[in-house]
């Protein structure tokens, strides 16, 4: 592309979204520039050296809502794209040496729970069923821009109407289970289903990622239904895995489809300033200075970056921004990534259980603990135990995910705190895996504000927004604007700021590219439309 003529689409972000709407557009014929401020693609979805010869996914560590037909359309098998089922999905040690994993096969989580209790361990059948069904009428949400609320006319109706579709067959009873998910806390659907603390951590431990405030939040039960979606190649339901390489093989297999499709993609090249005229994209201008024309853009870049970093106020209209401004982040997550010379023994981890089955166990605090802030939340992966390609022999690689540390400290800074926090997970680690502590050989501590310079999350927050019921669905990013359009003509987001959100799903990217290609088609100009 001369640089003296504009591209049809510049995307800013190489992070799985901005690099799944990129391989649209560039499947769909449209010249399409991806910029990335990182000297590596992938976004939190990336593999990275942390020692010398070991590699870890340094952010996402587990791919389980990856869209099916995203992994389809893209041919991202051909590009080298491998997972293998974790099984168990989840596992959970506890302070008594007891350690209760949630399998694959349903009848034998059922065989687990029976040892724990036999009334909860009927009730899990049933309420897998119900969850199973109801996430089913969830699905399609994931893959369209959201229903849109501000329509009037004909076209609300005909809005109205494809929803009712989708809910056809539902009855009365499991309508109001659907809006009771919706609303409701995880807590109070645990205190209602389950007698057993343990069987209540479980599914504690498989839930409220990625948020501050506890399980007795509204809303929090939500988290229950995402986790069924249908994930991986196979579209299984509840589908957790381990990526081979890496979570950073699935950005590495995007943009190869991506650049198949025609893209070019430039690294350490960050986006300053997105240039608009007469209420239209013009430009995108690097810190280098370097003006790049586009017809159009699509930032990947999460709202607050995008809206109040990229783009001069008096672009925007005053109200837009302030519910930009209103958008709550507020991180709650760290990232501790280790290399070990020997693979971690918990205890209670039963002697005949393979290295795949001792390759992740999750540290929670109980339902009333998970309500202080300050308790240590540790989700480990043995990813080496699952693939050889991460670490030498001798080695192990372990990502521990580590929630709730805020990103705004009481006293201090993180920078005078990291090494603290590192400390802090480790020996809460060895509280469970004795030989940790004394097998660390290299370790990464990503605090939420390392997240925000490194990965350029605005306060560290792993969703470009917190996945609360009022900044969800027709509210993402803000009410008014969830159809991936802004107010400026030919700006669009595609990043986990918009709908549906968070993870590593690539639905963003592929419904806000779905919609630019739309309003091309019928020469829409987004804004004052
Ligand atoms: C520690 C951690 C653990 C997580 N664990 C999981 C997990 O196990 N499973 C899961 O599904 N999800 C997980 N997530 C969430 C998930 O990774 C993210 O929600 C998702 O990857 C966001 O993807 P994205 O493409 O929308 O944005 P990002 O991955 O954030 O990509 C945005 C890209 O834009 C780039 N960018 C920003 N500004 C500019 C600019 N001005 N110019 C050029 N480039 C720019 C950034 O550098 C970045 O590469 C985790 C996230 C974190 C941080």
């Amino acid at each position: 592309m001369p640089s003296s003529s504009a591209y049809d689409v510049i995307v800013i972000g190489a992070g799985h979204n901005g690099l799944t709407a990129a391989a649209y557009l560039g499947g769909a014929g449209l010249s399409t520039l991806v910029l990335e401020r990182r000297e590596v693609v992938g976004g939190c979805c990336v593999t990275e050296e942390i020692a010398a010869g070991c590699r870890a996914s340094t952010t996402s560590y587990i791919a389980s809502m990856l869209r099916p037909e995203v992994i389809r359309d893209l041919d991202l098998a051909a590009h080298g794209l491998r997972m293998v089922p974790c099984d168990p999905a989840l596992q959970v040690p506890f302070p008594d040496g007891q350690v209760v994993p949630w399998w694959a096969d349903r009848e034998r989580t059922v065989a687990e729970l029976r040892k724990i209790s036999p009334r909860d361990a009927q009730t899990f059948t049933r309420v897998d069923d119900e969850l199973k069904k109801l996430a089913r009428y969830l699905q399609p949400f994931f893959l369209e821009p959201p229903p849109e609320v501000e329509l009037d006319g004909l076209q609300s109706w005909w809005r109205l109407l494809q929803l009712g579709r989708r809910f056809r067959g539902i009855t009365n009873q499991e309508l109001a289970r659907l809006i009771s998910f919706l609303t409701g806390s995880l807590g109070d659907f645990l205190d209602r289903n389950y007698e057993s603390e343990k069987v209540k951590t479980l599914f504690l431990a498989n839930n409220v990622y990625g948020k501050h405030g506890g399980p007795y939040d509204p809303g929090t039960a939500l988290g229950l239904l995402f986790h069924l979606l249908s994930g991986g190649e196979h579209e299984l339901q509840g589908f957790y895995g381990h990526v081979i390489g890496g979570m950073g093989a699935i950005t590495l297999a995007l943009a190869a489809a991506a650049r198949k499709r025609g893209v070019e993609i430039r690294t350490s090249a960050p986006a300053a300033r997105i240039d608009v005229r007469g209420g239209r994209v013009k430009a995108v201008v690097l810190e280098d200075g370097t003006e790049l024309a586009a017809h159009a853009v699509l930032s990947s870049a999460d709202p607050k970056r995008t809206f109040l970093g990229l783009v001069d106020s008096k672009d925007l209209p005053s109200d837009f921004r302030q519910a930009v401004q209103g958008i709550k982040m507020n991180g709650p997550c760290a990232k501790v990534n280790l290399v070990l010379a020997e693979e971690p023994r918990v205890t209670g981890m039963p002697t005949g259980a393979s290295p795949a089955q001792r390759s992740l166990f999750t540290l929670v605090p109980s339902l009333e603990f998970a309500e202080i802030p300050q308790e240590l939340w540790v989700d480990c992966v043995v990813a080496s135990n699952v693939d050889k390609t991460l670490a030498p022999k001798g080695r192990h690689i372990m990502t521990c995910f580590v929630q709730f540390v805020p990103y705004f400290l009481r006293q201090g800074t993180w920078d005078e705190n990291r090494e603290l926090l590192g400390d802090r997970v480790i020996s809460k680690i060895g509280e469970y895996a004795p030989n940790v502590p004394g097998a660390v050989v290299a370790r990464q501590i990503l605090t939420p504000l390392d997240l925000e310079r490194i990965y350029g999350l605005t306060e560290g927050n792993i969703f470009h927004g917190d996945l609360t019921l009022e900044q969800l669905f027709f509210m993402r990013p803000v009410p008014g604007w969830s159809q991936y359009r802004t107010p400026i003509a030919g700006l669009y987001l595609c990043g986990a700021g918009a709908h549906p959100g968070g993870g590593v799903t690539g639905a963003p990217g592929h419904n806000a590219a779905f919609q630019f290609l739309r309003d091309r088609r019928r020469g829409f100009r987004a804004a004052n439309a």
